[in-house]
């Protein structure tokens, strides 16, 4: 893409309100644009890099044999009753409106009620099962606070995968599984080594949920970590019964603040009960399916990489989730020399396969090389009077801060 026909700009300062340093950096360098408070639109930029993160998650929910789907953000109150959960007090961040006639609907916070009611459809047998079916989605939370940028938004993006079991045993197997899938997300997006699966409290059916926390001073949760063991407890559950579990002593735990950046829950039969999900099993007899749901916000997780890997002058995207792999960057002669190479080698990069933004702008060296610190595209390409002379490009990687020249082809 060429520089000149992106229609955001870059700007110096981010908005006076905004306080958290993912959506400053994101907003001055044009990724996104802050609509209000937990509220974020994302511009071309920002799209991008949240549709790689979207593509890693659903290429590992595919390879855990999950199925997408995409269902509604209106929600039906009836479904939500059958739970108890249409009630303000237990879930207390829901956005209700009305219809014409009166009637009453929510806007989606999570979406097991309306699934559960909708798989009564598709499983019958025990020969429907294990299914998994996943979902990007829009959800809508009235977050009290919402000063963590699009790391907390009271609008925002979440997949969200529900796996439906015969046996209780066939659940652990595939929660295991959803649990090692967790664990490759987070490394492929650049957040491995400072993620940790971490115990947190299971609800009615299992002694211990496990959310996935990622260590950043930006973070609103406090965990207890064992380096060692490459874990982390939740403040919720510290006490003798959960060290006694893993096996840990306290005076090995260290106390962070972490971003909760997914999480991994048995749900038992509390969905399946409500609604009469059941199928009939090699005997003929009725059972409650088994359920387990596990959420991820690509958003959240955008917010987290742009906490971890920014510097002073900007974003340090790492590779897999970077808009652009190449920052080419002309800084235009008199005669037009450089832009005839610069042209040339942007098409022939494009050519290649290479995602690649072009500075083609009419503008600064000074304002082409901060803006491209600020965007932090991995690699920088460029091309002058005085690299020309050799024949040569100079080619930085932003995150080393590296510079080796390499020969025009
Ligand atoms: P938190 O305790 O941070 O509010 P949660 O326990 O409410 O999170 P879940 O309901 O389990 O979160 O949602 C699944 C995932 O969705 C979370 O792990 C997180 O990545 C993301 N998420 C949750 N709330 C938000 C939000 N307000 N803005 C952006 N992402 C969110
Ligand atoms: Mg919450």
């Amino acid at each position: 893409m060429k520089q000149s026909q992106l229609f955001t700009k870059t700007r110096r300062e981010a908005p006076k309100d905004e306080v958290a340093k993912n959506a400053q950096l994101l907003i001055r360098a044009g990724y996104i644009h802050k609509e209000m408070a937990g509220a974020y639109c994302y511009l071309p930029l920002g799209l991008r890099t949240l549709n790689k993160i979207i593509n890693i998650i659903r290429e590992e929910m595919n390879a855990i044999g999950g199925q997408e789907v995409h269902l509604t953000a209106l929600q039906d109150k009836q479904k939500w009753e059958a739970t108890g959960r249409w009630s303000d007090e237990v879930i207390d961040v829901w956005f209700k409106t009305e219809l014409k006639n009166g009637n009453q609907v929510g806007l989606g916070t999570t979406h097991e009620e309306p699934l559960t009611s909708l798989m009564k459809d598709h499983i019958n047998s025990f020969r429907d099962l294990p299914i998994a079916v996943y979902q990007f989605q829009t959800k809508f939370r009235n977050e009290i606070r919402a000063k963590s940028g699009i790391m907390r938004g009271r609008e925002f993006l979440m997949k969200d995968l529900y796996s439906f079991n015969a046996t209780q045993q066939e659940h652990n197997a595939y929660y295991e599984r959803a649990k090692q899938a967790y664990v490759k997300i987070f490394e492929r997006l650049g957040l491995g080594d400072k993620t940790f699966v971490t115990f947190a409290s299971g609800g009615s059916f299992a002694k211990y949920s496990h959310e996935f926390q990622t260590v950043t001073e930006a973070g609103e949760d406090t965990i207890y970590l064992h380096e060692g063991k490459k874990l982390a407890v939740n403040k919720e559950v510290l006490n003798d019964e959960v060290l006694k579990d893993l096996g840990i002593l306290r005076s090995d735990l260290k106390e962070v603040k972490a971003i909760e950046v997914g999480n991994i829950f048995n749900l038992g039969t509390k969905f399946s009960d409500a609604f009469g999900l059941t199928f009939k099993d090699e005997e003929g007899k009725v059972n409650p399916v088994i359920m387990g749901c596990y959420g991820i916000g690509p958003g959240r997780v955008m917010g987290t990489i742009a906490e971890i890997w920014s510097d002073e002058k900007g974003l340090v995207w790492p590779e897999a989730v970077a808009p652009f792999a190449v920052h080419l960057i002309a800084i235009f002669d008199k005669n037009g020399e450089v832009k005839k190479a610069t042209d040339a080698l942007y098409e022939k990069l494009v050519k290649q396969g290479v995602e690649v933004l072009y500075d083609d702008r009419d503008t600064s060296a000074g304002q082409k090389f901060s803006d491209s610190d600020l965007i932090g595209i991995p690699k920088r390409m460029v091309l002058s009077e005085k690299t020309m002379k050799n024949n040569q490009i100079e080619v930085k990687d932003r995150k080393s801060g590296e510079v080796r020249m390499e020969e025009i082809l």
